[in-house]
């Protein structure tokens, strides 16, 4: 009798608190998790490795992906990780981050973004968001980035430095190829005006990176004012293959 007490218990309070069995934020269906032991295997790929120049998702056998074998990769950055493939639910879910206003639902993956972080990259001096231009910030009314890096700054206790601005309106990487990318991002960014950089080692934060053209692009103004490594943290990646 008393070894069906406890759970019966567990579900009265759940009921009398309205306490609805957690569901997987990517495909809803109950778990007890945010997210469920299926799509953590489908998007977040635990088996395969990421490209340590870009965070590409490439095979366990591999070192590096073609891109950055070939040279194509970001140049700057001393490593780039990503939590998931850009894909199907985990694709979904960002885009209900970033387009239809829920910047607060990262908040229930702080947990597995946290320890994503710290097991792929170096302890940092700071956290730095991508910068979003004011015009889109106006529009969107939040900066995913900031978003993610302020959680992670919260969870793991490193300094937030929000010091980078987007001094262009360029239009969104998402529409471009790899060498408009490029072009689209030159002179794009630039150190806020009186920001003191001070650290050694940095994460520099952005929700999706594809060619990390856009990491590449801040990571050489961190450079240019004394950081000396600057590591990429997102929430999505590509796969190789
Ligand atoms: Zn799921
Ligand atoms: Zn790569």
């Amino acid at each position: 009798m008393f070894d069906n007490l406890l759970p019966r218990l567990k579900q009265v309070t759940a009921q009398i608190w309205y306490k609805d069995e957690e569901c997987c934020l990517l495909c809803g269906q109950k778990s007890g998790k945010a997210i469920c032991r299926v799509c953590k295997e489908k998007y977040f790929l635990p088996e395969l490795r990421r490209c340590p120049t870009c965070g590409k998702i490439i095979g366990k056998s591999k070192t590096h992906c073609q891109d950055c074998l070939s040279g194509k990769g970001p140049q700057g950055l001393q490593g780039v990780t990503a939590l998931g493939h850009y894909e199907g639910a985990w694709k979904e879910f960002i885009h209900r981050i970033k387009f239809k206003g829920q910047p607060y639902l990262l908040l229930a993956l702080a947990a597995e973004l946290t320890a994503w972080a710290v097991k792929s990259l170096p302890p940092p001096d700071a956290v730095i968001p991508v910068p979003m231009h004011p015009n889109r910030l106006a529009q969107r009314g939040f900066n995913q980035a900031e978003v993610l890096a302020s959680l992670l700054s919260r969870y793991l206790g490193i300094p937030y430095c929000n010091v980078l601005d987007r001094v262009v309106d360029t239009v969104p990487q998402s529409t471009l190829g790899r060498q408009a990318r490029l072009e689209n991002l030159q002179g794009a960014f630039s150190l806020q005006p009186g920001a003191k950089v001070t650290w050694q080692t940095v994460w520099l934060v952005d929700d999706v990176t594809t060619t990390g053209a856009t990491l590449a692009e801040c990571a050489a103004i961190l450079h240019r004012n004394g950081v000396e490594k600057v590591y990429g943290f997102c929430l999505g990646a590509g796969k190789e293959g």
